[in-house]
């Protein structure tokens, strides 16, 4: 804690009526799971009385003596100017606690949570459906089996809880909202059309998540699966199977005629045991929420993967900012249950609004806990986590993390293959760049997910972003860099993981503007006739043109007119004409991404 006391020390004196965003700059402290008031109050170099006056004002009565846990800290700590970080690496993606702090000789084994991943129409959905049919266990004559997000199937005596979610997008939201809910990975891959870029993209979130992976090698039914061309291009994406020395399992299956999904089933307990999955069924319930609707006759219903603990009918659940007393806990076959256990997915009655999928819940001891862990919740949700190359330079110079990870998407393959070789020669012995996902194309919204769940950044190499992307970058705080130059990436790179000071400046998107005609101006000039989408248009700033979806151009406006008339701005609706200093070649159908640099204070 000194060490990093000192690193992040600064001169002015934090106050907490400041409040935080008056604040230029915010400090990250380590701390541990709980804290005395006295103890969190030197931390955060303010008075005792000041903190209990701000833990008061969020129902919380303690004296100076008494602690607070991490959650009510890490709430706190922005009033004053503070991030907290855990004292301990490993508690610090998600609130849900961590086994490893548990008492060994209280954890039991659990069943394996397992989610199936792979390119559309490989069979995904199909697997799940012919495994739910052939192994969910009816508890109760009649039970209906309804679709709540995830079910348990059983093989062997055994219980193996499937999420009912497949693919990589939703695996990757759920990790990047703090998350981590599977244990195993199941990658389809179509014998008959072998890998294809969604199932290399799946290897990526896959591994990125370092969660195991298990292949079903599907579809041995067709006529023209070709299990070899599959294991082979298992082997150039780094999955190198046992049969040939390596240590991926796959598993041939069929979906359609249930061939193999027995061994299928068999492989996920084998890798189960091996990794040891545990968990402390007498303690109080913690876990993730995986959907949440309002019923019509039922009200808020939400299904709950318990990850830790056992849930109980009665418990009183804090999720995020929503609480509720349990009226009922439905298990995956339909069937009424009094409590569940570590990895069950159960339905739950009686929260006072559906919370979010990917919310973190807990059990409080009572109404009043429920109420304050409520009210600091709402609060943390206003001072959110932020992943810019900025943020991990300053964690990287503090210590606090050893690791770039990187999400680049670039024009073509070589481009790739030229940054891949530039940033492997750029690592060090402290700390290491890696590129968790290359691929050409735009920037989508998985490539954010995945870089936020990573706490990564997004690298785009002559490419665009897509305007869904854009948006949850924007609102989840993702930083996405553009280039358009190797060099220039590998130098930003470089001075990153040294922690040096870069410029700190940051990327605005104005707005967006489509060429409608082009017109030539003089004898060699041109100009774009556009319409402007979105945003607007500032005369000072520069413009990105993409043509097909691959960048071509980027630089400053040299000129910015609405009919005969120079103007300095061009909002959304209008047409205007534009030049660009040192292009000339526009085509109608070209689209142009206005964006400039500001100073980040
Ligand atoms: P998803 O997009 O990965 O969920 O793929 P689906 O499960 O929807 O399957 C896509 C298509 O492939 C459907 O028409 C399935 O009937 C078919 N399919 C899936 N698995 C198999 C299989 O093992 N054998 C054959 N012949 N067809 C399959």
């Amino acid at each position: 804690m000194e060490r990093e006391l000192q690193a992040t020390q600064t001169t002015d004196k934090p106050q907490a009526e400041q409040g935080q965003r008056t604040r230029t700059t915010v400090r990250v402290v380590r701390i541990p799971e709980a804290i005395t008031v006295a103890n969190f109050a030197e931390v955060l170099k303010v008075s005792p009385i000041d903190l209990m006056k701000q833990l008061m004002r969020a129902g919380i009565m303690a004296n100076i003596n008494q602690a607070v846990d991490f959650d009510t800290a890490a709430a706190l700590a922005p009033l004053f100017g503070y991030k907290v970080a855990p004292l301990e690496k490993k508690a610090k993606k998600s609130t849900v606690v961590e086994e490893a702090e548990e008492d060994a000789s209280v954890l039991e084994g659990r069943s394996p949570v397992v989610t199936i991943l792979g390119h559309v129409d490989h069979g995904k959905t199909t697997l799940l459906d012919n495994i739910r049919k052939t192994r969910v266990v009816e508890r109760e004559a009649g039970g209906i089996t309804q679709h709540i997000g995830a079910y348990q199937a059983e093989y062997n005596n055994r219980i193996v809880t499937f999420l009912d979610t497949p693919g990589h997008e939703a695996f990757t939201a759920m990790r990047a909202r703090g998350a981590e809910v599977t244990d195993i990975a199941i990658l389809v891959v179509a014998a008959d059309d072998g890998i294809m870029p969604q199932t290399v993209e799946a290897i990526d979130h896959a591994k990125a998540a370092k969660v195991p992976i298990v292949v079903a090698i599907n579809k041995i039914d067709r006529p023209n699966a070709d299990l070899d061309r599959v294991k082979r291009q298992l082997s150039e994406n780094n999955l190198l199977i046992e049969e040939w020395g390596g240590d991926v399992i796959a598993v041939p299956v069929s979906a359609v005629t249930g061939e193999g999904v027995d061994d299928l089933l068999e492989n996920i307990l084998v890798v189960s045991e091996i990794s040891d999955f545990k968990a402390n069924p007498s303690r109080s319930a913690r876990g993730v929420v995986l959907e949440a609707k309002l019923d019509k006759s039922r009200g808020p219903v939400a299904t709950l993967l318990v990850k830790n603990g056992t849930l109980n009918v009665g418990d009183i659940l804090v999720v995020g900012s929503i609480t509720g007393r349990i009226k009922a806990l439905v298990d995956s076959a339909g069937k009424r249950i009094r409590s569940a256990g570590p990895s069950t997915p159960v339905e739950v009655l009686g929260l006072n609004e559906p919370p979010a999928a990917g919310d973190t819940f807990r059990v409080a001891r009572n109404e009043r806990e429920a109420r304050t862990a409520a009210e600091l919740a709402q609060r943390q949700q206003e001072s959110r986590r932020q992943v810019s190359l900025e943020d991990i330079m300053s964690r990287i110079r503090t210590g606090e993390t050893k690791e770039l990870n990187l999400v680049l998407k670039a024009d073509v393959q070589g481009s790739i293959e030229a940054i891949r070789e530039g940033i492997l020669q750029l690592s060090t012995d402290e700390t290491q760049v890696r590129i968790i996902h290359a691929a050409s194309g735009s920037i989508t919204e998985s490539d954010v997910f995945l870089a936020l769940a990573s706490e990564g950044i997004v690298i785009g190499f002559n490419t665009t972003i897509q305007q869904s992307a854009r948006q949850v970058a924007d609102a989840e705080n993702v930083e996405v860099r553009f280039y358009s130059i190797i060099y220039q990436l590998l130098d930003d790179v470089q001075s990153t993981i040294k922690g040096m000071a870069a410029p700190m400046v940051r990327e605005v998107v104005d707005g967006h503007a489509t060429v409608r005609a082009v017109f030539s101006r003089g004898r060699t000039s041109k100009i774009a006739g556009i319409y402007v989408t979105d945003g607007r248009v500032v005369r000072n700033s520069s413009a990105r043109l993409a043509r097909k979806g691959s960048v071509i151009f980027d630089g400053s406006i040299s000129s910015l007119r609405h009919f005969k008339d120079d103007v300095r701005e061009l909002a959304t609706g209008y047409e205007g004409g534009v030049m660009l200093n040192g292009f000339n070649d526009f085509q109608e159908e070209d689209t142009l991404e206005f964006h400039r640099q500001e100073q980040v204070s």
